[in-house]
């Protein structure tokens, strides 16, 4: 399984819809600051139902969407769409590429779709649950991240290992039902 291409459309600083071909292997992306780098790895954990607009980089959800420059008017939806090659199997689903699309409007929600299909946002969550991608996993270390992750509290530093262990989401519901 790979990332095989991204498009995004209205998604932040891209405006007109552009399609990053990826291959097998390890893909840098270079360029000025400010020129969009970060912004790519945004509509990846966006597309894969990244929900928090913190972790966007954002104040709100909204703020993913094109938001207008002085010779461009802002646009009124974010799209952005992920194909990835599934030719091993890896994804619980008969098809040897899967494409997963959101698209987010203005005035509200966000719409999934897995290889042109509507689906539901646990619709994606499942489909990535157990292949080590999506969301909620820190498969995507952010700039500054590191740091935070050193200087995390010892309790803080616990909880990423039992993140990572897959064992933090047994704790979470221990705790839930030792509250009742
Ligand atoms: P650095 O090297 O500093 O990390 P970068 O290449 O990672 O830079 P990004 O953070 O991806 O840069 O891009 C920042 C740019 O994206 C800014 O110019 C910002 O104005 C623009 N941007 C962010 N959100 C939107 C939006 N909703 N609409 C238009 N432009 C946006
Ligand atoms: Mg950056």
């Amino acid at each position: 399984m790979y990332l095989k291409s991204l498009t995004l459309k209205g998604f932040k600083s891209f405006a007109s819809s552009t399609t990053l071909q990826l291959e097998p292997g390890i893909t840098c992306i270079v360029g000025p600051n400010g020129s969009g780098k970060s912004n790519v790895v945004d509509a990846l954990a966006w597309v894969m139902g990244e929900q928090g607009a913190k972790s966007l980089r954002g104040g709100k959800m909204e703020d993913v969407i094109f938001a207008g420059t002085a010779g461009r008017p802002p646009l009124g939806r974010a799209e952005v769409q992920l194909t990835i090659d599934n030719s091993d199997g890896a994804l619980p689903i008969e098809y040897a590429e899967v494409t997963i699309a959101r698209t987010m409007f203005r005035n509200g929600g966000s719409e999934y779709a897995i290889n042109g299909q509507t689906c539901r946002l646990l619709d994606v969550q499942e489909l990535l649950s157990d292949s080590g991608i999506g969301r909620e996993m820190h498969v995507i270390v952010g700039q500054g991240q590191l740091d935070q992750i050193l200087r995390a509290t010892p309790e803080e530093r616990r909880g990423f290992i039992e993140e990572a262990a897959g064992v933090l989401k047994h704790r979470k519901r221990k705790e839930k039902a030792l509250r009742k």
